[in-house]
């Protein structure tokens, strides 16, 4: 079995690949490293190969492991968030990735604004249309944004999806493509500060660094464990 280091290797050359494919900059693509198959251990050496961002997508797993290495790392979740939940997330993880309704911005506005920190967010975005898939519809994210500008203390900074799981490589560039094309328009439209896109996982990341992912979220392919 590979190391992390190893991985985290292979993964940047990739990047760096897809990146010069594309005519970006690799700088602007960040590795979250997703953490939720692997244990403490694992997660420990994925801090110490020198990977910054850590993503967690359950309350359960994640806080353990923030109570040993919060301070090492910023940690991201990337996961469906209950709105009860929210309690454990403001003040230890910065970044949100799957904000998909009102009712838990308002409870996490509500909860920073108690502690006055700040909680950078990414609206999930369900754009392949699945039925399994969080996230707002495309049709309501113009909405949804202009909603945004009421809260203090959320950021939000950017979009993001998940690509279906299917080996139609074209049928997933699409998805990433109409992502990019909806942030854009934001940008442009409502909210300059929209800037930033999550993108891609283990399977297709060098298609969403393709076509514009600033962050990337890779579990398997990076950290071990599942699928
Ligand atoms: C699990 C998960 C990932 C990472 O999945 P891999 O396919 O293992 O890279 C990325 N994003 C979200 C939202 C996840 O739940």
């Amino acid at each position: 079995m590979k190391t992390v280091r190893q991985n985290y290797e292979q993964v940047q050359t990739k990047i760096r690949q897809a990146c010069a494919r594309a005519g970006r900059n690799p700088q602007e693509v960040q590795v979250v490293a997703v953490t939720k198959y692997v244990d403490l251990e694992t997660t420990k050496e994925t801090l110490d190969a020198g990977i910054l961002h850590i993503g967690e997508s359950k309350v359960q797993d994640g806080i353990p492991k923030w109570k040993e290495l919060g301070d090492r790392g910023t940690w991201h979740f990337i996961g469906h968030l209950q709105r009860k939940k929210s309690k454990d997330v403001v003040g230890r993880f910065r970044y949100l990735h799957s904000l998909d309704r009102l009712s838990l911005a308002d409870e996490l506005e509500r909860r920073l604004e108690v502690i006055g920190d700040e909680l950078n967010v990414f609206i999930q975005v369900n754009i392949s249309g699945e039925e399994t898939k969080y996230g707002i519809s495309p049709k309501e994210l113009e909405d949804f944004v202009q909603a945004m500008s009421k809260y203090k203390f959320i950021k939000p900074i950017g979009l993001m999806t998940m690509a279906p799981h299917t080996e139609n490589q074209s049928l997933i560039r699409e998805i990433f493509q109409e992502l990019k094309y909806r942030q854009v328009q934001i940008q442009n439209t409502v909210l300059p500060t929209l800037s930033e896109l999550s993108m891609g996982m283990s399977q297709d990341y060098e298609i969403a660094v393709e076509e514009g992912a600033t962050f990337v979220r890779l579990g398997s392919t990076l950290t071990g464990g599942r699928p």
